[in-house]
C-alpha cells in the first residue's frame, strides 16, 4: 500500500532491497510528513506563543492548528485535552508523576498488567517508590491477553488507577481495554489506555473508549522522532499540578508564588516542537488520506498471513496465536525441544536484508512469565505487504536449517 510515498524503503540493505518488519519500533516516514518538516523550517521557523512578530504568530497558530488536528485525529473533546510531550515513554512518565501528586498517597494501589512495556511499568513504580505505594499485576489469561476478568480480584478501597496498553508491543494482541474501562470506571477508577501500539493501527475514538488517559508516539505513526502525546480528559486534567517546571507552563511568577497556565500549556514546560507538531499533523493527513478503516482492514489480513505463513515453517511457536492482532507477531524456532536463540535468527535474518527485533522488547517481565529469554518480532506496517511475508519465510528457513 503506498509504498513509493516512503523514500527509506528503496534503500539498500547487504544490497538487497530493505525488507522493513520492525515497525512496533519505528515506522519510515512518508515524503509528504518530511516535505511538511522542511516546509516549517523553511517558512516558519520562529519560536511561538511569545512573539509578537509575524513569523512568531504564523508559527503559533500553526502549532495550534496541529494540535487540533491530533485533537480531531484521537476524537477527543477539545484541543485543551492534548499536551504535547517527547513520545509515550515522557506521556506516562508526566502523568505517573503528576497523578501521584495529587491522589496517590502512603498505601494506595496502582494497577498494570503482565505484558506491559517497561514504560508503562517503571514510571508506575517509581511513583510507588516516592510514595510507598503498591503496584499490583493484572494476569494474562491462556491466550495472553489480560485477563479483564481479574480485575475485581484486584481492586480495593486503595486502587487509584489503571494502566494497561491497548495493543501488546511484543504480541500484538488488541486488549480488552473497553471492559477494563467499564469495570474500573464502575468503581470510579481513572485508566490510563499506552496507545503506542494501538494509535497507528486502529481507529481511535477516546471520547467512544471512554479512557481517561491515552498516551502515543508520533514517532510510531509515520510522524517526526521525539514528539508525544498525552491525551486527558479535561476534569482530570485540571486536577493535575504540572509535572516540570519552566517556561511556558507559567501565568505569573514571583518569588513567593508561581501561578500556572491553563490548559494544555501548564503541562508544556519550554520550548515545544512546533515543528515537529506540524509535521505530525501532516502524517496524521497521510492516514486520514488512505483511510485508517482500510488501513485497519488491510494489516489485519496481512498479519493474518504472516501468521499462517509463520506457522509454516518448521519448528515456529507463535505466541497468543489466533487472538485478534494490530500488526505484531512474536515468535520464536525450536530445534526440538532446543530454542534457536532469537537474537541469532535475527542477525541471519538481518544478512538477508530482513529487518525484526530480536529480544525482550522492553517487556522483561513478559519473558520471564514465558520463561524465554525474548522473540523474534515482525510488525507490519501499511506499506508491507505479501512480498514482505513471503521474503521473512525465505529467510527464515535458511536461518533455522543453519542454526539447527
Ligand atoms: N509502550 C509501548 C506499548 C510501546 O510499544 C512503546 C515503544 N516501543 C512505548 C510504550 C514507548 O514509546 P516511546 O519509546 O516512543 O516513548
Amino acid at each position: 500500500m503506498n509504498r513509493e510515498d516512503f523514500p527509506l524503503l528503496s534503500e539498500l540493505v547487504y544490497g538487497k532491497l530493505l525488507v522493513y518488519l520492525d515497525n512496533a519500533a519505528t515506522t519510515q516516514k512518508p515524503r509528504q510528513m518530511l516535505d511538511a518538516m522542511t516546509d516549517a523550517y523553511l517558512h516558519r521557523n520562529a519560536n511561538i506563543h511569545r512573539g509578537v512578530h509575524h513569523l512568531s504568530q504564523v508559527a503559533t497558530e500553526k502549532h495550534e492548528q496541529a494540535r487540533q488536528r491530533v485533537a480531531d485525529f484521537l476524537g477527543a473533546r477539545s484541543a485543551k485535552e492534548i499536551v504535547f510531550t517527547k513520545g509515550t515513554t515522557d506521556s506516562l512518565n508526566m502523568l505517573a508523576f503528576s497523578f501521584g501528586e495529587a491522589f496517590v498517597r502512603e498505601g494506595d494501589e496502582i494497577i498494570v498488567s503482565q505484558s506491559e512495556h517497561h514504560s508503562n511499568i517503571v514510571p508506575w513504580q517509581m511513583l510507588c517508590e516516592r510514595k510507598n505505594a503498591r503496584l499490583r499485576v493484572l494476569p494474562l489469561d491462556d491466550s495472553l491477553r489480560i485477563d479483564a476478568s481479574q480485575l475485581e480480584n484486584l481492586f480495593n478501597e486503595r486502587t487509584r488507577i489503571i494502566s494497561v496498553a491497548h495493543v501488546s508491543n511484543v504480541l500484538g494482541c488488541i486488549e480488552p481495554v473497553e471492559e477494563i474501562i467499564r469495570i474500573a470506571h464502575s468503581r470510579n477508577i481513572p485508566v490510563c489506555i499506552d496507545g503506542a501500539q494501538s494509535a497507528p493501527h486502529l481507529p481511535i475514538d477516546v471520547q467512544a473508549l471512554d479512557c481517561d488517559f491515552y498516551a502515543c508516539s508520533a514517532h510510531k505513526m509515520y510522524g517526526p522522532t521525539g514528539l508525544g502525546v498525552l491525551y486527558g480528559k479535561e476534569q482530570w486534567l485540571e486536577q493535575l499540578p504540572p509535572a516540570e517546571g519552566g517556561g511556558e507552563m507559567i501565568e505569573h511568577v514571583r518569588f513567593d508564588k508561581t501561578t500556572y497556565n491553563q490548559l494544555p500549556y501548564k503541562f508544556e514546560a519550554g520550548t515545544p516542537d512546533f515543528i515537529g507538531s506540524c509535521a505530525f499533523a501532516a502524517a496524521l493527513d497521510y492516514l486520514d488520506f488512505i483511510g485508517r478503516k482500510q488501513i485497519c482492514e488491510y494489516e489485519n489480513s496481512l498479519t493474518a498471513y504472516l501468521e499462517n505463513r509463520l506457522a509454516e515453517v518448521e519448528g515456529v511457536r507463535i505466541y497468543s496465536r489466533g487472538t485478534e492482532k494490530a500488526g505484531a507477531v512474536s515468535f520464536n524456532v525450536y530445534h526440538d525441544d532446543r530454542l534457536l536463540h532469537p537474537f541469532d535468527i535475527g542477525t541471519l535474518l538481518d544478512r538477508q536484508g530482513i529487518a525484526v527485533r530480536t529480544g525482550h522488547h522492553c517487556a522483561e517481565p513478559l519473558m520471564d512469565y514465558l520463561g524465554i529469554p525474548g522473540t523474534v518480532r515482525a510488525s507490519l506496517a501499511l506499506y508491507n505487504d505479501r512480498q514482505d511475508v513471503d521474503a521473512l519465510i525465505k529467510a527464515l528457513r535458511i536461518a533455522a536449517e543453519m542454526l539447527r
